[in-house]
């Protein structure tokens, strides 16, 4: 609603940003306008209106209307220094237009070893097909990934931390590699948001997000967003168009609705988690807690230097254990739903094997590892049932 967004405090922002009385119309959150066609006044209005960017302007539904205009402008000012932000019907799909603006045939995309499952399986599949080539590189490479860099290489693609094993890259070193190799940077913010990690503010160029998660926070939408650099939106809103992208209006107003209460929300939530997770440090039948904050964590200290705070996702490794014990652990848990995604406000626990889906980047772990959602249950409640879970895995370990 200002052009002060550097200066406010999370909490305003999130309320605020986007909400131009225009869309609004006074209603407080953006109401959904649902569009296909939209009726022009005559001819004369009708090629006026195709003939300019439509960026903001009624003109086809495909384009969006203020529903999803009010999202993506938000989002854009939640990341100082960005030009605009593009709208997706899931995360997936927002990391294969962000790819697909910058790579063409005959390139190469570095990809960070630790990116979420279905970013690898993109690069080895639809990329692959199309002729572009990937080198998986390990999340702690940090400047040395410049000996990784080719006549090819066109792209780096990071995610910190990283899904399931959340190690924390070292975003300003990879950056400043890529800005002196004329590379572009692609971030997967999902964990951090703009809220914990202002990726464009920071030098990366596409900040993309599963809005799925932390944005919408309730689990009941796909969502996801690319907020590019200036110097990458034409490309990234020209390919995004290409595609046929659009994110549905009650998707988008769904969207809407999480982020005015996602810097409370998120506080919470990683609040809950570090708590969490330091109680869990402590506890006989974990071997290692994988969670940023804590000095367990490969690249703690890049975390500590670089990122506002932490979130509410993070990992245990158990102490010894197998797959029936590590099942006895989570099957004992009653306030931790068993299911994939992360994000909404019920805490959530899954099984997860993360070398079972890496290359370069493998580690040792003191046993079977779970990934745990820190939801807006009490902390204490939550931990008493990690404690009856503890104490399953004991006994299932004999
Ligand atoms: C969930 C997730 C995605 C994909 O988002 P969808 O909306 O489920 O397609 C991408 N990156 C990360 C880190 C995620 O956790």
């Amino acid at each position: 609603m200002t052009g002060d967004d550097d200066y406010q405090g999370d909490g305003t922002r999130v309320v605020n940003a986007g909400r131009r009385r225009e869309w609004t119309q006074g209603i407080v959150n953006t109401p959904v306008w649902r569009a296909s066609t939209i009726l022009y006044d005559d001819v004369a209005h009708l090629r006026d209106s195709g003939g300019r960017d439509t960026h903001h302007r009624l003109f086809y539904g495909r384009r969006g209307t203020p529903t999803q205009w009010t999202l993506a402008d938000a989002l854009t000012q939640l990341e100082p220094g960005a030009e605009a932000t593009f709208l997706y019907p899931s995360g997936v799909a927002a990391i294969a237009a962000a790819l697909l603006s910058v790579l063409s045939p005959g390139d190469e995309l570095l990809l960070v070893d630790s990116a979420y499952d279905p970013t690898r399986n993109l690069a080895a599949g639809l990329l692959k097909r199309l002729g572009i080539t990937t080198r998986l590189y390990d999340p702690l490479i940090g400047a040395g990934i410049a000996d990784l860099i080719g006549e090819h290489t066109r792209a780096i693609f990071l995610e910190s931390p990283g899904s399931l094993s959340f190690e924390v890259q070292d975003i300003p070193a990879i950056v400043a590699v890529a800005k002196a190799r004329g590379l572009t940077t692609i971030l997967d913010n999902t964990w951090a948001t703009p809220l914990l990690f202002p990726a464009i503010a920071r030098g990366i160029d596409l900040s993309m997000m599963a809005c799925t998660k932390y944005v919408v926070g309730h689990s009941d939408a796909m969502l996801g967003s690319v907020t590019a650099a200036p110097s990458h939106w034409k490309a990234l809103r020209d390919t995004s168009f290409q595609l046929g992208q659009v994110a549905s209006p009650d998707d988008a107003w769904l969207g809407s609705r999480g982020l005015r209460t996602m810097a409370v929300r998120l506080k919470q939530h990683g609040e809950s988690a570090l708590r969490i997770a330091q109680w869990l440090a402590a506890q006989a039948g974990v071997g290692l807690v994988l969670h940023p904050a804590l000095p367990g964590c490969p690249g703690h200290a890049l975390f500590a230097r670089d990122f506002k705070g932490a979130a509410g996702l993070f990992a245990i490794a158990l102490d010894g254990g197998d797959e029936a014990s590590r099942a006895a652990f989570i099957d004992r848990l009653d306030l931790f739903g068993i299911g994939y995604s992360w994000g909404g406000f019920e805490s959530l626990a899954i099984p997860i094997d993360p070398n079972d889906h890496r290359s370069v980047g493998r580690r040792d772990y003191s046993g079977p590892l779970v990934r745990l959602q820190i939801g807006l249950e009490d902390a204490d409640d939550l931990i008493a049932d990690l404690d009856r879970g503890l104490a399953a895995f004991r006994a299932a370990k004999g």
